[in-house]
């Protein structure tokens, strides 16, 4: 009887990798480059030499794993184990599912990564004792998942893409074809793309921002140089921070009220914006909700990094293996 599962959250960039005990703790972890161009075969192979790496290396006979989760962004259908759609890598209706047990010779469980990212950290994280969970992850883009009652939220297929809820200030065309996007300016390339058009409207009103001075090519300005240059007062970066906090304040009160979540998660590269961006967030969102919504309402941010895609893949292996 299978007493582990592999946890592999599947990034743009890395693929990360663990072993996991049902409690959660994971005896073995592993970082790869994804290397997405090289195509889904390479990736694929990718994530079951992980499986055989960890299993040689810790001693763990291939039955002692009950199966395998796998974190896919974009768009998944967990029951026939196909990636849809994916951002960042380039699998089209791709049976991830049926491939990687093929490789692996074990069950293969996918599912969303964004769920499976609040999943974790609503098991062993941030969200723990929490009973309902609005998680986000801000990174490159913007999107969210719901632990309800302790289980995954699933709706018609694929609740949680906030980031594409239009909002009228915003005026970024998005790459889903609207426009208005939330995330087209409340992500960590949405700061930028404030910083680089606000800089580049020719008025000269920002030419004494440290933005300017310190970042004269523009491409190479990122959203942790925004988060310095807010803390040396620069008032460009402090602009942006705020209106991006209050933004998506504006944006979770209209959330909060359909879902009454006791806890907001916030995780992902942007949430290290801290409370340079969460704090305006919290401060619109609070005075823009009814005091029912707001009295137990706590907020916090992610504090398991890189291990919570992993985690939670893990805990889906563990859960959808014993049938729920
Ligand atoms: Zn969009």
């Amino acid at each position: 009887m299978g007493r582990y599962a592999f946890g592999v959250d599947v990034g743009g960039t890395n693929i990360e990798c663990g072993i996991v005990r049902p409690e959660g703790t994971p005896i073995w972890r592993s970082r790869v480059r994804t290397e997405p161009r090289k195509g889904n075969e390479h990736v694929m192979a990718l994530i079951a030499g992980q499986v055989r790496e960890g299993l040689r290396e810790t001693g763990i006979p291939a039955e002692d794993v009950l199966a395998v989760g796998v974190g896919m962004p974009g768009l998944v259908e967990p029951l026939r184990g196909v990636s849809i759609r994916s951002t960042n890598l380039f699998f089209r209706d791709y049976p991830v599912a049926a491939k990687l047990m093929e490789l692996t010779g074990l069950p293969v469980y996918i599912e969303n990564d964004v769920k499976l990212y609040v999943y974790g950290e609503s098991c062993y994280g941030a969200g723990r004792g929490y009973r309902h969970v609005l998680g986000l992850t801000l990174g490159t883009g913007l999107a969210a998942a719901l632990v309800n009652d302790g289980r995954l939220y699933n709706g018609s297929g694929c609740p949680g893409e906030i980031g594409h809820i239009p909002i009228d200030e915003i005026p970024y065309p998005c790459g889903c074809g609207l426009t208005g996007c939330l995330e087209t300016a409340v992500s960590a390339t949405g700061l930028v793309r404030q910083a680089v058009s606000a800089l580049a409207d020719g008025s000269g009103d920002h030419a004494d921002s440290l933005l300017a001075k310190l970042y004269p090519d523009l491409g190479q300005l990122t959203a942790k140089d925004i988060s310095d240059a807010y803390d040396q007062g620069d008032a460009l970066a402090v602009a942006i921070m705020e209106r991006s906090g209050r933004l998506l304040g504006r944006t979770l009160s209209y959330i909060v009220p359909m879902v009454s979540p006791d806890v907001i998660l916030v995780g992902g590269g942007a949430a290290q914006a801290g409370d340079r961006l969460l704090g305006p967030a919290k401060e619109t969102l609070y005075a823009s909700i009814m005091p029912v919504y707001r009295e137990n309402l706590a907020f916090v941010t992610g504090e398991l990094g890189s291990d919570a895609g992993v985690l939670g893949s893990a805990k889906w292996a563990f859960d959808r293996s014993a049938g729920e």
